[in-house]
């Protein structure tokens, strides 16, 4: 499908926006140079739930590299127009052909409301579904993808206003396991991220989070969510899981910050959220 895939969006715009923001905790190592003092792999059996097939990671690329790094694999694929899974045969043709594999089977919708697209027995047949918010919706129609280096924000309170109220709908009207890309601002008012997460609105993620039991992806492409965050919802016994929202072999099951937080967390066993096999 002739389609820009979200990966080469990403990539564009966080390596743009570490050249124009010169955001410290973009460190070189982390984009995939030579690690000098790489924090250590967890005691705790440490899972990549967020790697996406592609024309160059296959199926058996990926679990190769699982095995290779002692990581269990988890993989997502998008519903949704424009993307490949839309109807029951096109979900149960993904769930069937991955099923022989020993990794975890993700769906990561992208649009609300995308459910009503497929049976309720067959989403029961996947292992989880993770969702993010960065597909907003826009007061006048249409969408806002605020992973863009090209997002424009004109007032960051109001974005942040309309963006809380977005995360409050995903997080309480749709099927949902894992909040992915937690905390993540567009490109403009990132580097206001502690001034623009205030006490209140990471308050009430971790709130929302909490009242349905969603765990709380570490994302390792963008660098959220922040300590204080993951600190707060550790305090609130939510769980977490580490996610690389990778498509190729040399990011896939390859953690620095994941980890790094995970070590200055003190996050343990306890704390991470284990997706099981149906
Ligand atoms: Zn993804």
């Amino acid at each position: 499908m002739p389609h820009p895939t979200r990966r080469i969006f990403l990539q564009t715009s966080l390596t743009a926006m570490a050249a124009i923001t010169g955001l410290p905790h973009f460190s070189r190592s982390s984009m995939g140079g030579e690690i000098s003092s790489a924090p250590p792999k967890p005691s705790f059996p440490v899972a990549d739930y967020h790697v996406h097939l592609s024309e160059h990671l296959s199926i058996d690329q990926a679990v190769a590299l699982g095995k290779e790094r002692g990581i269990q694999v988890g993989i997502l694929e998008h519903p949704g127009p424009g993307y490949p899974i839309n109807t029951d045969a096109d979900l149960k043709r993904y769930i069937d052909g991955l099923r022989p594999f020993p990794v975890r089977i993700g769906l990561q919708p992208v649009y609300p409301g995308w459910s009503k697209a497929f049976s309720k027995p067959l989403l029961d047949q996947l292992d989880y579904i993770l969702m993010d918010a960065l597909t907003m919706p826009k007061p006048d129609g249409g969408w806002l993808a605020i992973w863009q280096i090209d997002t424009m924000v004109d007032d960051a309170e109001e974005f942040m206003t309309r963006y809380l109220a977005f995360i409050e709908q995903v997080l309480t009207t749709e099927p949902i396991d894992i909040f992915g890309w937690p905390t993540f601002l567009p490109v403009p008012i990132a580097r206001q991220y502690s001034e623009l997460w205030t006490h209140a609105r990471m308050q009430r993620i971790v709130d929302l989070a909490r009242a349905r039991k969603i765990a709380i992806e570490i994302n390792e492409v963008a660098h959220v969510p922040d300590e204080t965050f993951i600190t707060r919802a550790k305090q609130a016994g939510l769980k977490f899981t580490f996610g690389t929202d990778s498509r190729t072999p040399q990011s896939a099951m390859h953690f620095y910050y994941c980890y790094q937080m995970a070590q200055k967390c003190g996050l343990t066993a306890a704390d991470m959220f284990v997706v099981n096999k149906k």
